[in-house]
């Protein structure tokens, strides 16, 4: 087998050697075949045992779910269960078979057209996104026939772990909503064709703290199952079917730079401080409340961003208040005082609720998302604002808006916070009555109008992610621009400059809870621009801490002027790469 390499963008650091795992989309692998007359008896049994596999699978699943398992994810998998066993998915294909003479992947991929069609003219928006559970049940028939593994139950997973971790995942494409799900997983890597590097898939894959690599083009079609690659998430390759020598040099990097991370222990304790004595707050960002347990282990000073959209993630029905309130409860409790700063629901754009989401406007990242959602659905908004102000009560949470663009929407949702207090009032419900809230500085007219913002709020977030997405006008997901999203172009540096004085000015407080502040070679131009609260991923906060043991703050301030200063991007590189070697 010869080796290759493909280059892509890095977004999580590190070395994996392993066997690639292709994810696969089943449903653009079906092709149409016609039979002869004499295999076509076959082709039904095919398909018959097809769905007999996955209605065993299901079950399995299903009985394996831990008791304390949400409630929705039996339903879920009852409701799959259903549309298994009803005629048009497991008897009308067979029909389609016999009269068309076809292949039973093909079958089955016409009826689920027809029956998605009857869906879509359905009037209920409701009822018509059940089509996501045809489709869903369909994708698994058709895995099942192409001959791929047939789903790990919970149980097989447990026991899979090992396994796992010497797996890469190569895809060609994964959503935010089918990242999360690995979660649960031990991979050793994780590479796609397509994305940008803080699109939210793959901030997932770094919050999974495994190397990953994004934009590698056409790695799904290159790489075969179970090749062994070697990942370097620094520099952004890939190396496929390794020779023997430069697979004992990875060997080797990889023992050195899980020894760096070892050492990095040593300071899990150590308070971050510059060496001229001023203290850095370094806050965890965190996806689902499980991440916590990652927080503690890194000793952060707290939680400064919870992205809350995870939770109505992969699933049929939003979370209720009751459900919300225990979620957000939970990470306050195990945060034990420490602050916890939950965002409201940042969904749209690139984070929908399902994997197979039709996204029906034009530019989805200037669309209905996050606060603009949320203010046009008051009633989400309202169960949402009880939840966390409920929670409240058992720790010390707050509250913080994403996508803030205009005075108008801040007042709003002042009113709308106002309707949730006092609807709790009148119940006699416990909240913490002082409770923060922020607002997070990721739209350039936002940040623009910082201190009109500083003014009505008690505290500012820079969503660094979105501010250089929209001040650069390149799509945060988008690979074909992927070399262009650069966090020290001189005007984003300015915007979070303007944001930064205006707090100061105020006396708010302001944090980076972008990817910037989780990339250890900004951490001394954003500490020296008079960042005080930086707030990213668990697994980078180490790194970041070291970093800041390293600074002396006096000098920083001087260079960071001078950063200010210039006007080309290539000088400001130039300059950021020169004091990160002091
Ligand atoms: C950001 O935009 O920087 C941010 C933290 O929010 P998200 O990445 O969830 O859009
Ligand atoms: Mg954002």
């Amino acid at each position: 087998m010869t080796s290759f390499s493909i280059h892509g963008v890095g977004v999580s650091g590190g070395i994996a050697i392993g066997q690639a795992h292709l994810v696969s989309n089943a449903l653009l692998e079906v092709v149409h075949y016609q039979l002869p007359k004499h295999l076509i008896e076959d082709e039904i049994e095919r398909f018959s045992n097809a769905v007999a596999t996955v209605k065993q699978d299901l079950e399995q699943i299903n009985s394996s779910f831990r008791k304390n398992a949400p409630a929705e994810l039996s339903a879920f998998i009852g409701t799959h269960l259903m549309m298994l066993a009803d005629r048009s998915l497991s008897e009308a294909p067979k029909d389609i078979i016999r009269n068309e003479q076809c292949n039973a992947e093909w079958a089955i991929k016409l009826q689920m057209d027809d029956i998605v069609d009857q869906f879509e003219q359905i009037e209920d928006e409701y009822l018509r996104e059940r089509k996501q559970d045809v489709i869903q049940v369909v994708e698994r028939i058709i895995k099942v026939l192409l001959g791929h593994q047939s789903q790990l139950t919970t149980e097989q997973q447990a026991s899979a772990t090992q396994e796992e971790r010497r797996l890469i995942l190569v895809a060609h494409d994964i959503s935010p909503a089918d990242a999360i799900q690995f979660k649960q997983h031990q991979f050793a890597a994780f590479i796609t064709d397509v994305g940008g590097a803080t699109s939210h898939t793959a901030i997932l894959a770094r919050s999974l703290n495994i190397p990953s690599i994004v934009a590698l083009q056409h790695a799904r079609d290159l790489i075969n199952n179970g090749e062994l690659i070697i990942v370097d998430g620094d520099l952004g390759v890939v190396i496929v079917s390794p020779s023997k020598e430069i697979l004992a040099e990875y060997k080797l990097r990889q023992e050195l730079w899980e020894l760096e991370q070892q050492k990095l222990q040593r300071i899990k304790t150590t308070k971050a401080v510059t060496i001229d004595g001023t203290t850095i707050e370094l806050f965890a960002n965190i996806e689902v409340p499980e991440d916590v347990t990652a927080v503690r282990a890194v000793g952060a000073t707290g939680i400064g961003l919870y992205r809350t959209e995870f939770l109505f993630m992969n699933r049929r029905d939003m979370p209720d208040e009751e459900e919300q309130f225990l979620a957000y409860k939970a990470v306050a409790e195990a945060m034990k005082g420490a602050p916890v700063t939950i965002r409201t629901l940042d969904l749209g754009a690139d984070k929908q609720m399902n994997p197979d989401s039709v996204v029906n406007c034009a530019n989805p990242a200037l669309g209905l998302r996050a606060i603009r959602l949320c203010l046009s659905e008051p009633q989400i908004f309202h169960t949402q604002l009880r939840a966390l102000l409920r929670a409240s009560h058992f720790g010390h949470i707050k509250i913080l808006i994403p996508m803030l663009c205009t005075l108008a929407e801040l007042r709003q949702t002042k009113l709308l916070l106002e309707r949730a207090k006092s609807s709790l009032r009148k119940e006699q419900i416990p909240f913490d009555e002082n409770i923060s809230l922020g607002g997070m500085i990721e739209i350039p007219a936002a940040a623009i109008n910082a201190e009109a913002f500083a003014n009505e709020l008690d505290f500012l977030s820079i969503g660094t992610n979105d501010l250089i997405q929209y001040t650069l006008a390149i799509d945060r997901t988008d690979d074909a621009v992927a070399h262009l999203y650069n966090p020290l172009h001189p005007s984003v540096l300015k915007l979070i400059s303007i944001t930064i004085k205006a707090g100061a000015k105020l006396g708010k407080s302001v944090s980076v809870c972008g990817e910037m502040a989780g990339d250890v070679k900004l951490t001394k131009l954003l500490i020296g621009m008079g960042l005080r609260q930086l707030s990213m991923h668990p697994s980078h906060i180490l790194s970041i801490k070291q970093q800041v043991l390293h600074s002396q703050l006096t000098q920083l301030n001087i260079q960071a002027r001078k950063v200010l200063g210039l006007t080309d991007i290539e000088k400001i590189e130039a300059l950021v790469a020169k004091f990160n070697l002091n």
